[in-house]
């Protein structure tokens, strides 16, 4: 394959660069070959037709290009504060230029009462406006440069730039390779009539407008060209995993619903199941029915339910002659999940049996031989269950709580526990937006509880400045005066870990001065403490002989207080979305109305604000994820951006949801129609594919 030639040649062969800077771009960027650089896009393009009024100029603007004149310069501050000021005005207002460094030689360079072109990032500084380090350019300079409006900024790094490898540079470099390479040398990789159908322009013609774009709407068209290649690709990969999945394995065929379930829906269910609830069971049962082996996401926000979901469906294998079993990530919600189902199996004549890694060895060796003969219907336990020596008769059905603790391997040692592979039926009590699971799970089905049972009291929520402190206290007495109880947490984050210990202490100081003994009575929960004090304070507040808890987030897991119905949450802005969503989630579990209070400075970035505003807004965990998802990119909301699984180089799956979707019907109806990508009209397809799964590391950790 020539053409795949050209794409491989290394860096060090592109005339300009040289051995060191390629090793340098290999070191510091992991670009190795030409096609490497073709496919590192620019952050963002400038728009040098645009001139900003001073008077218009906002927080937040990424830059601002500006024409007018410098009247006055000085000298101001010394030693480390010591800045050259320029006071620069276009008749709306002034702001000022500053520089910090090279000052003399920049004081000499600049012309007063001249009109020039200045270019820069705004930033507020005690309540005015500067640019430090702006670049300068005569009016003439930048008006020549006008008819090639959009400058590209590309991604680089510091020691790349002392190798003249700055933005600059990196255009030079491009500009290089567009000389050396034409349409010829790079192979369309998609379909031609998905080209036509969607106006796909083709994939030079992307990738050289990327790097120089003549306009804006040039370069939306090329900006979805080569989005839609990369996620049809990835989901292409996804779905070619389950279909292999689908032909290697066979599922057991659940034929039947029986007595066990037909029992306990008629006579021991404890509350009518909610009508998202009957939805996923429905969706469930038909998966088990099929004769394939079922891998399902049911994903539900805390409290939607998944547990009596999970018990129906074991119940659905034990009907079909099959064990059941449920993995917990820790001790404490395996023994938790324990304890509730065998409380609604009380009645029933099923028989289920917790194991954890401090379960005793006798009462192992029985459990085992239970297990084993098949007198043992449902197993619950931590990772211990994974264990070589834990053997079942016949495990038909494996639910999986929490799976992002889960890994592939873990997975393998599942499915090994008998002759072909249980059904396996995850849940997350993390809302992921559906997008994002599309291409995270992407092999696996998903099934979605948006409904919270009945009867829940919805949490008010409010923001209040630290100024406002006294009317919180106030409302906390009043709460306190009704029989509530109340939680204030603090944040802990680790670099500043001594900072917040203080901060809680100091809180913790105050709020007993506010709230004196013997009418109050206060627990402290925190992370230095050793683990038998944390649970004495636990157990004072849960017998209520406190009325207040104050805690750093060691409260966001597992505690349940129902009486609690305060919760107020110190430095709000300093929690990330989900974070905040947890801790919310401690109260509004009894039958009083809740409420939350997020306190906060006045100085809040736009960040901090959205957050806030977004927890006040709404109590709905996807839609929290959602924004969450926008604020912080894929990686960080999941906690894979180690993985690779959600790396793109020009895909934002934050915000092109409906081109993953879109993709994805693409990707299902090219299978459908050629299952193993051997028709001439897809060998495109199926060459890019190889290259891609010769190429991509990542790749392999996807599924
Ligand atoms: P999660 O989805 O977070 O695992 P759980 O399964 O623990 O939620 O359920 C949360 C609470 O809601 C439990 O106390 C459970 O008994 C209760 N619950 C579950 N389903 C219903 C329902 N259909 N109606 C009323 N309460 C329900
Ligand atoms: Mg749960």
């Amino acid at each position: 394959m020539p053409n795949q030639m050209v794409i491989d040649t290394p860096t060090a062969l592109i005339h300009g660069l040289g051995p060191q800077r390629s090793a340098l771009l290999l070191q510091e960027l992991g670009i190795a070959t030409l096609g490497d650089l073709l496919h590192l896009f620019p952050f963002r393009y400038v728009d040098r037709t645009k001139f900003y009024l001073i008077r218009e100029i906002e927080a937040d603007l990424p830059y601002v290009q500006i024409k007018g004149k410098i009247i006055r310069t000085e000298v101001l501050g010394h030693n480390r504060s010591k800045r050259l000021v320029a006071q620069f005005t276009d008749g709306t207002g002034t702001i000022e230029l500053v520089w910090f460094q090279g000052m003399k030689w920049v004081e000499k360079s600049l012309r007063l009462n001249h009109e020039i072109v200045v270019f820069g990032k705004p930033s507020l500084f005690n309540s005015k406006y500067s640019i430090p380090h702006p670049e300068i350019e005569e009016v003439a300079e930048v008006t020549a440069k006008l008819t090639n409006a959009l400058q590209p900024v590309y991604p680089t790094t510091e020691k790349l730039k002392t190798k003249g490898l700055d933005s600059k540079g990196l255009v030079k470099v491009m500009r290089q390779i567009f000389s050396m390479i034409g349409p010829n040398d790079l192979q369309e990789t998609l379909p031609e009539n998905l080209l036509v159908q969607y106006q796909l322009i083709p994939r030079f013609l992307a990738l050289k407008t990327m790097h120089f774009p003549p306009g804006p709407k040039e370069l939306q068209a090329a900006e979805f060209r080569l989005k839609f290649e990369e996620l049809f690709f990835v989901q292409l990969r996804l779905l070619m995993l389950k279909q292999l999945r689908m032909q290697q394995y066979k599922g057991f065929l659940f034929s039947k619903v029986g007595d066990h379930f037909n029992n306990f829906y008629n006579q021991h269910l404890p509350f009518p199941l909610t009508n998202a609830q009957k939805r996923v069971i429905r969706e469930i049962r038909t998966d088990m029915g099929s004769g394939k082996q079922m891998n399902r996401l049911l994903q539900g926000d805390v409290g939607s339910g998944k547990t009596l979901v999970a018990l129906m469906t074991m119940l659905i294998a034990l009907d079909n002659g099959y064990q059941a079993s449920l993995i917990a990530p820790t001790e404490i919600l395996a023994t938790q999940h324990f304890i509730t189902l065998s409380q609604m199996l009380k009645e029933t004549g099923v028989t289920i049996r917790l194991l954890t890694g401090s379960t005793k060895k006798s009462e192992r060796t029985a459990l085992h031989q239970a297990l084993s003969t098949g007198t043992l219907d449902i197993l619950i336990g931590t990772h211990a269950i994974l264990e070589d020596e834990v053997i079942f008769q016949n495990l038909g059905l494996v639910v999986i709580d929490e799976q992002h603790r889960f890994g592939v391997a873990q997975r393998a040692r599942l499915w090994k526990k008998n002759v072909q592979p249980p059904h396996v039926l995850i849940m997350s009590a993390t809302p992921i937006p559906r997008t994002l699971a599309m291409t995270l799970y992407g092999d696996l089905e998903v099934s979605i509880i948006d409904e919270l049972p009945a009867g829940r009291k919805p949490i008010t929520t409010s923001h209040k400045y630290d100024s406002q402190r006294s009317a919180v206290f106030g409302f906390m007495r009043e709460q306190i005066a009704l029989g509530r109880q109340v939680y204030i947490v603090y944040p802990l984050i680790e670099e500043s870990e001594k900072l917040d210990l203080k901060n809680l202490m100091d809180g913790y100081e105050s709020i007993s001065r506010a709230f004196p003994p013997p009418t109050y009575q206060i627990s402290i929960v925190h992370g230095q403490m050793k683990a038998a004090d944390k649970e004495f304070e636990m157990q004072r507040f849960i017998k209520r002989e406190t009325q207040i808890m104050v805690a750093t987030t060691v409260i966001e897991v597992g505690v349940n207080v129902p009486n609690a119905s305060l919760m107020v949450i110190e430095n709000a802005e300093r929690f990330g979305l989900s974070q905040l969503h947890q801790l919310r989630g401690r109260v509004g579990r009894g039958a009083d109305k809740s409420y939350c209070i997020l306190m906060s400075s006045f100085k809040l970035s736009s960040d901090s604000k959205t957050r806030i505003e977004t927890m006040v807004r709404t109590q709905d965990g996807f839609e929290i994820a959602e924004v969450d998802l926008k604020l912080r990119g894929p990686g960080e909301l999941t906690g894979t951006q180690q993985s690779g699984a959600v790396e793109f180089k020009i895909a934002d799956l934050a915000k092109d949801g409906q081109l993953v979707q879109l993709t994805r019907q693409c990707a299902t109806q090219l299978l459908l129609e050629d299952p193993n990508l051997q028709k001439v009209q897809n060998r495109q397809v199926a060459n890019h594919y190889q290259y891609l799964n010769q190429h991509k590391a990542n790749w392999s950790r996807i599924s």
